[in-house]
């Protein structure tokens, strides 16, 4: 339709997400497939090391370093187990989008943890890349992992009580 723009179909997993601003804010980037991974800095020319920084394995990609990767795949583990989700995390990009999207759906606590722990799964994970590649420090998954789940705690508190 004229003039109607077209929503995003996850706009449901940005809305009262509790996660911090700088979280939600990855995500969405994330989700439209704009974070400067080193498979579209090449497109840009740009010469960089393409493999993954996180399993020195595979060519960075978004859906390498989020989803398929090895650290990224124990990452999600640890956070779903946390919030008592029993789902594993799809492998590849189009079905982890529509995983999102089934599980933060509606209102509930629980799928605001779910959207919570999305946010901020993907920021970790975002940001220990950076971190691996221009200052050369690495945590492992349990510390990040520790990091995250403790920013669930303080933040969502709210949530139970309502
Ligand atoms: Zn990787």
């Amino acid at each position: 339709m004229k003039g109607e723009q077209q929503k995003p179909i996850w706009t449901c997993l940005m809305f009262n997400n509790a996660a911090r601003p700088k979280a939600c804010f990855t995500m969405w980037i994330m989700l439209n497939q704009r974070l400067l991974t080193v498979d579209r800095l090449a497109h840009w020319g740009i010469e960089v090391e393409k493999i993954c920084v996180m399993c020195k394995n595979e060519e960075e990609t978004a859906e390498d370093l989020f989803i398929q990767c090895n650290y990224a795949r124990r990452i999600w583990e640890r956070l779903l187990s946390s919030i008592e989700r029993q789902t594993e995390a799809p492998m590849t990009w189009e079905q982890f989008v529509q995983w999102c999207i089934m599980h933060g759906k509606g209102k509930r606590a629980a799928t605001q943890l779910f959207k919570f722990i999305l946010a901020e799964g993907i920021y970790g994970l975002w940001m220990e890349r950076n971190n691996r590649i221009f200052d050369q420090k690495s945590r492992n998954e349990e510390q990040l992992v520790k990091e995250i789940v403790y920013i669930t705690i303080v933040r969502t508190q709210h949530l139970a009580v309502k």
